[in-house]
């Protein structure tokens, strides 16, 4: 099954235009989308979720028409939001078995087995008795996961935490959504960079509403390959250089500036030829559309 966006538009009543004619197929595994703040990833998730309305175009799960048939899509969904409320002094198994309840699993010893299985599968089980308020960042984090995978979601939507996660347990994170992905359309909406990297088959960045670029992070790194360049600079030469060159990064040691830029040709002038990143490929796709995101 696939996710199939086509030319999706939504402009708010206050006359954003937040989504200018998103196109995307979506297929099984981790779909990576890559934005800066205001690029319109909240706005194309809360469309998909059915929890806003679009201006125009249509999206489709397989056969199932999601902007006309609401209902249905819920079935089939789950949706991790960056916040989510927890009831702090609910234990994560009373409130999952209230979630599988609401869902629609009548039967206790159903839920029971579904909920138990639903712990042990995001780690949780050893802390299953314990008040969800007294839960760390990447636990709320994984109980998130375990009711957002509450009625088998043929499509997890994710909008990915920028704080609160210590390495460890945003590797787990990571491992969990990763084997999530083995089976389901997993949407993840990041700005960093990493998370695509490490994570998804697949990608999109989007900008000021548009896909600016959709495929797999190893072939969007080799259309970069012989164009990213580097120097180090005085810091109060950025300004010239930024000018005169597409400045993708900017990086301070002991009070030098590195620059990369991106240069079809090479750019000379004390530039040195640098191996291409993803972040030289989300930059450099960004630089053309940031003034517009930053107005
Ligand atoms: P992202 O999730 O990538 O940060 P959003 O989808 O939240 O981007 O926002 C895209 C654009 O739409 C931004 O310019 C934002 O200010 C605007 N926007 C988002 N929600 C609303 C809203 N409810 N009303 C008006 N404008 C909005």
């Amino acid at each position: 099954m696939e996710l199939v966006i086509d030319n999706l538009t939504k402009t708010y009543a206050n006359g954003v235009q937040a989504l200018n004619g998103v196109s995307l197929t979506i297929p099984q595994g981790m779909f990576g989308l890559l934005g800066p703040n205001g690029a319109g990833k909240s706005t194309l998730m809360r469309t998909i979720a059915t929890l806003q309305e679009a201006s125009g175009g249509h999206i489709w799960l397989g056969d199932l028409d999601v902007l006309r048939q609401h209902e249905l899509l819920r079935k089939q969904l789950g949706y991790l939001p960056q916040e989510f409320g927890v009831y702090p002094r609910v234990s994560a198994e009373i409130m999952l078995d209230h979630i599988a309840r609401l869902k629609g699993v009548a039967d206790s010893r159903e839920r029971k087995q579904v909920v138990e299985a639903l712990l042990q599968k995001v780690n949780l089980w050893a802390e299953r008795k314990r008040n969800l308020g007294t839960y760390s960042g990447g636990m709320k984090q994984r109980f998130g996961i375990a009711q957002a995978l509450l009625g088998n979601p043929k499509l997890l939507i994710v909008d990915v935490p920028t704080a609160g996660l210590d390495p460890a347990e945003r590797n787990r994170f990571y491992n969990l959504l990763s084997e999530i992905g083995e089976s389901t359309i997993v949407i993840l909406s990041t700005h960093i960079v990493e998370d695509v990297q490490t994570l998804c088959k697949r990608f999109a960045i989007i900008c000021g509403g548009e896909v600016l670029y959709v495929g797999t992070p190893h072939d969007a790194v080799k259309m970069l390959n012989g164009k990213i360049w580097a120097k180090s600079i005085a810091k109060d030469e950025v300004d010239t250089y930024r000018e005169n060159y597409r400045v993708i990064a900017t990086n301070l040691n002991e009070g030098r500036l590195f620059i990369r830029i991106s240069a079809d040709g090479n750019p000379e002038n004390g530039f040195e030829p640098m191996k291409p990143t993803l972040e030289d490929v989300y930059f450099n796709a960004i630089s053309t559309k940031m003034d517009l995101v930053t107005l």
